[in-house]
């Protein structure tokens, strides 16, 4: 990377001897969206890589991320990388591994028809132009707090028909899709997995999942430009995909053993990374062992804690918001029916169906842990950004 690509061409050599490359490597200064955003995509093409004519040949396509503005970047995407890491990540989860293994595997994918690996299903297909090797996309439209009960009703029934072993989904809209459920009466075939991927998932998204489907849910963690950085174990812990990126953590001020994630890709031809920040906060696990016996060179994760633009800073410790959820969910207690929050401003929004109270709690919960008061409102509905994805903190 440092010889080939123009934009680490000013990075220090890295060491001949193996044993000198972290020390190295730890020196290397970060980059982040906007580095990759200033030069894309000629600082970040090999000197001898024709992008063109790899284009051409359809080798390698460029797509856009589906963050919010601030957050969109481009990508040189490339299937013959994209598929075995994201794989190969997944199968580091033993459960996984033997479903996947199966002659009558079938996946489904239910987020933004936006950003289902690199593909769009906006508008009006079937179920079969919908699927590609396999994989059945249920989502054609961009805005699930609109979606009409006919489309929930198609994706149900998609779902019944289809019957998939493997579910990738963003959480947001597998929760969704979980309330209408219920609220149906029909009960859906459980598939043997859950990947909740694409963003945040909170104690609402997990509990309603979890009354809709009997089955095991893991966190797949990765980005569009980076890959698959981590795969949730069935002990709760996430494990590096460390063939394909090398992980340091740079921890946060503060007690928690929170870090944020700078990602090296590895055995990457097109748009490599080296130190590349992905711009999310991370718990770090206690241990550097696991019960499920996958042992790991790199770091092993608790959980994702959120965008790191989205944490404040309170009296020198980050709150992350995962902790305003926490929080919510401590003060709400175990019978809680809130489906969704944001924190907009001094507000907490909350949608809560089933309760009047339960956004004055919340408000309180999360004020006290920010030292700052704030209202709540309730809602009858939080619309996602135009990306399709859900924002927990808005300022
Ligand atoms: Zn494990």
């Amino acid at each position: 990377m440092v010889t080939e690509v123009p934009l680490y061409r000013d990075r220090p050599e890295p060491p001949a001897d193996p044993t000198a490359v972290d020390g190295w490597l730890s020196q290397v200064p970060p980059v982040g969206k906007r580095e990759l955003r200033r030069g894309f995509p000629k600082a970040l093409v090999r000197e001898h890589q024709d992008l063109s004519a790899a284009m051409r040949s359809d080798q390698v396509t460029l797509l856009a991320t589906s963050g919010t503005t601030a957050d969109r970047l481009q990508v040189i995407w490339e299937w013959s990388w994209w598929d075995p890491q994201e794989r190969e990540a997944m199968r580091l989860n033993a459960r996984i591994a033997r479903t996947m293994a199966r002659t009558d595997y079938r996946e489904a994918v239910l987020t933004t028809p936006a950003c289902g690996a690199g593909t769009c299903h906006f508008g009006t297909q079937t179920a079969a132009e919908r699927s590609i090797d396999g994989i059945l996309f249920f989502n054609e439209s961009a805005d699930p707090t609109h979606w009409t009960g006919a489309e929930c009703e198609r994706m149900l029934h998609e779902w019944c028909e289809f019957a998939p072993r493997g579910v990738e989904a963003d959480p947001a809209y597998l929760a969704i899709i979980a309330r209408a459920a219920l609220a149906s009466g029909m009960r859906l075939p459980s598939p043997d997995f859950i990947t909740l991927t694409y963003e945040t998932t909170t104690r609402a998204m997990r509990r309603d999942i979890a009354r809709a489907f009997d089955a095991p849910v893991f966190q797949l963690y990765g980005a569009t430009e980076a890959g698959v950085l981590f795969m949730e174990c069935e002990h709760g812990l996430l494990h590096p995909n460390e063939r394909h990126g090398h992980v340091d953590l740079v921890p946060l001020p503060g007690r928690g053993r929170l870090a944020r994630v700078l990602v090296t890709t590895l055995g990457r031809a097109w748009m490599p990374l080296l130190r590349y920040d992905i711009g999310d906060v991370v718990r770090a696990a206690e241990s550097r062992n696991c019960p499920c016996g996958l042992v790991s060179d790199g770091p092993l994760l608790e959980r994702i804690e959120g965008r790191q633009s989205d944490c404040m800073t309170v009296e020198g410790e980050a709150v992350t918001p995962l902790m305003l959820d926490d929080a919510i969910h401590a003060a709400l207690g175990p019978e809680a029916t809130l489906e969704q929050w944001q924190l907009a401003g001094d507000s907490l929004l909350v949608v809560d169906p089933a309760s009047g109270t339960s956004a004055a709690a919340a408000a309180e919960a999360v004020g006290t842990l920010l030292a700052r008061p704030l209202r709540g409102e309730r809602v009858a509905a939080i619309a996602p950004e135009a990306s399709g994805k859900y924002r927990l903190v808005k300022r």
